[in-house]
């Protein structure tokens, strides 16, 4: 009997310390995109501390079994979610400076790690005034207007990207508009995008890719060009 007591007011601190770490660590984000994954860490500490105590204290003694931090690595999707909108919602609030020039790092397909590309600010304005951008969420696109709008013209530094915002739909655009520039590695050299040849091989069924190449005849970097249903399978594109 004694046991279980102490086993119940054990039960109950672990609740009210899990709790506090709830109230003192989470945020809007946190409770608007992963509320369900919170209660679930917060139940199932309740229930399995003494488990926890033994494999994994951290889950209890830090509280990290109710914090998206610790399953960022696990690629906690909701995890992920509100980290990202926190971060869009502090480049709104807080915009980083933004020089003349803006650099992004576009993902190529081909390699790790992106390609280089450099915009002047002002030809991203000009070209995309009045539009919608092709931004998947509302608030990226403010903080990307506060972010180009704020800008200095006479800084002559090259600014990147806020990397909260999902920039390469409109890097990929503006590419193909022949604005702004792309490095090639080769050259050891940034090349003017209207500069560079698009090559798109005969399209096949599946994700086609397009490869953008220098004057000099290499592949700056391979992108997503555009996906094809198999025959058979609703709308196809030929
Ligand atoms: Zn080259």
């Amino acid at each position: 009997m004694t046991i279980f007591v102490v086993y119940l007011l054990a039960t109950g601190i672990v609740a009210a310390w899990l709790g506090q770490v709830m109230w003192r660590h989470l945020d809007g984000f946190d409770w608007q995109y992963r509320s369900d994954d919170v209660w679930t860490g917060f139940w199932l500490g309740v229930l399995l501390w003494p488990l926890w105590l033994i494999v994994r204290p951290s889950l209890i003694l830090r509280g990290t079994t109710v914090l998206a931090d610790d399953n960022l690595e696990n690629f906690d999707i909701n995890g992920v979610l509100a980290n990202r909108r926190r971060q869009v919602h502090q480049a709104i609030k807080n915009p980083p400076s933004c020089g003349a020039r803006v650099s992004y790092g576009f993902p190529d397909f081909e390699h790790d790690s992106p390609v280089q590309t450099v915009f002047e600010a002002a030809d991203i304005e000009a070209h995309f005034k009045g539009r919608e951008l092709p931004l998947f969420w509302g608030d990226e696109q403010e903080a990307l207007v506060v972010f180009i709008k704020g800008r200095d013209d006479s800084s002559p530094e090259t600014t990147p990207i806020p990397e909260a915002v999902d920039f390469e739909d409109m890097a990929a655009e503006l590419i193909d508009a022949g604005i702004g520039e792309v490095y090639c590695a080769e050259c050891g050299a940034y090349c003017d995008a209207h500069s560079l040849e698009k090559v798109v091989p005969p399209l096949t069924p599946g994700w086609n890719f397009a490869d953008y190449v220098c004057p000099a005849g290499h592949k700056t970097f391979r992108r997503k060009h555009i996906h094809i249903l198999p025959a058979g399978r609703g709308v196809s594109v030929r």
